[in-house]
C-alpha cells in the first residue's frame, strides 16, 4: 500500500522529536560508554526533547502561519518558544539574545566566531517542517534551507549541512529508492566536504563497516559535516525506523542532533506508523508535546497542498 503524504508529513516531524528524545539523556556520552550504560537495545526514558525539536515547533509554526518563509518571523517564533532548559549552544543562545534586542536576523549570525558564522548542525537539526515543505522543488528547498539557517548558522558550511538534511528528508518525502538517494544527493550537494562524505556513506555501507569506522569516516560531533551524513548513513544502512534511529544514538557524541536527524529522514521514508508506539507515548505531551507536533504536520500538509490547489483562503487554526 502507497504510504500517505500526510502520515509522511507527521512522521517526519514526530520521528525527528522521538529521535530527539530517545538520543538527549546520552548526549556525549562516547560509543563504548553508551553500550556500557544501555546496552545494544537503547529505550526511551523521560521522552523530553531538547532545543532540536523546541526551534523545530518554531520553523513549523512560521511556515504554516506566512503559508512559507518569513525570516524575521521565524525568528520571532524562536524567541517565542525559547526554554533555557532545552539546552541551547551558545552560538543560538547569543543570536537569539541579540535579534531580540534589536538586531537583523539576516546579519547576526554571521557576526559570530570571528566573522565567519557557526557551521555547527543547529541549522541542520531543526530543518524537517522544511524538507516536507519544499519536498518537491529542489531549488526552492536549497533557497529556504539556506535563509532559515541563516537565522543561527551563518557559515557556508552549516548552511550546506542544513540542505543536505532536507534533500535528504525530500528524497524520503517522494519515495526515493535508497539505491538512488545518495546519487542524486551527490548531484544536489555542491559542497566539495559533503561530497566527499557521500562518497564515503556508500564505502561503508558496501562493506557493512563496525561502529568505529563510522564515527572515524563520518564523525559523530556538532559540526553539520560530522553529523549530516552521520544520519543519512543511519537511516540508509537499516529498513525500518527503530533500528536506524537506536543505531544513529548509539554511535554516542551528539546523539540528541543525530536522533533527531535520522528520525526525521526516517519519519519521512516510512510514515507515521512506523515509528515505535511505546516512544511515541513516551513522547512528552502538553502544550507543545506529541499531539501539538503531529498536528503541526498535518497542518503543514494542509497548507501546502491547499496554496498549490488554490481551494479556498486558509486561516491558520491554532499557531500560538
Ligand atoms: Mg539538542
Amino acid at each position: 500500500m502507497e504510504l500517505s503524504l500526510k502520515s509522511k508529513f507527521t512522521g517526519a516531524l514526530l520521528g525527528s522529536a522521538v529521535g530527539d528524545a530517545l538520543g538527549a539523556p546520552l548526549e556525549g556520552y562516547g560509543m563504548e560508554k553508551v553500550k556500557s550504560v544501555y546496552g545494544e537495545n537503547i529505550k526511551m526514558l523521560s521522552g523530553r526533547y531538547t532545543d532540536d525539536t523546541e526551534m523545530m515547533i518554531g520553523v513549523a509554526e512560521s511556515l504554516i502561519e506566512n503559508r512559507g518563509f518569513d525570516g524575521e518571523d521565524m525568528a520571532a517564533k524562536f524567541i517565542q518558544n525559547y526554554h533555557a532548559r532545552r539546552r541551547y549552544g551558545p552560538g543560538s543562545k547569543e543570536v537569539l539574545r541579540r535579534i531580540r534586542e534589536g538586531e537583523s536576523w539576516e546579519v547576526v549570525s554571521g557576526k559570530l566566531f570571528d566573522g565567519k558564522g557557526s557551521y555547527g548542525n543547529g541549522a541542520a537539526m531543526r530543518i524537517a517542517p522544511v524538507g516536507i515543505f519544499y519536498y518537491d522543488n529542489t531549488d526552492k528547498l536549497r533557497e529556504i534551507a539556506y535563509k532559515s539557517s541563516q537565522i543561527t548558522h551563518g557559515h557556508a558550511l552549516g548552511k550546506e549541512g542544513a540542505a543536505l538534511q532536507a534533500f535528504s528528508i525530500a528524497l524520503a518525502v517522494r519515495g526515493t529508492e535508497k539505491e538512488a538517494m545518495l546519487l542524486e544527493l551527490k548531484e544536489i550537494v555542491k559542497s566539495g566536504i559533503y561530497k566527499e562524505k557521500l562518497r564515503k556513506i556508500e564505502a561503508l555501507l558496501e562493506k557493512e563497516a563496525d561502529k568505529k569506522a563510522v564515527i572515524f569516516e563520518l564523525g559523530n560531533g556538532e559540526e553539520a559535516f560530522n553529523s549530516v551524513p552521520t544520519a543519512i548513513y543511519s537511516f540508509l544502512r537499516f529498513d525500518c525506523f527503530k533500528d536506524a534511529v537506536v543505531y544513529a544514538v548509539g554511535l554516542g557524541g551528539d546523539t540528541d542532533t543525530i536522533g533527531a536527524m535520522t528520525g526525521a529522514i526516517s519519519g519521512a521514508y516510512y510514515g507515521e506508523g512506523a515509528i515505535p508506539e511505546e516512544w511515541k507515548k513516551r513522547l512528552e505531551e502538553g502544550e507543545k508535546g506529541r499531539s501539538y507536533i503531529r498536528w503541526l504536520g498535518e497542518e503543514l500538509h494542509r497548507v501546502k497542498f491547499y496554496i498549490e490547489t488554490k481551494l479556498y483562503n486558509y486561516v491558520p487554526k491554532r499557531v500560538c
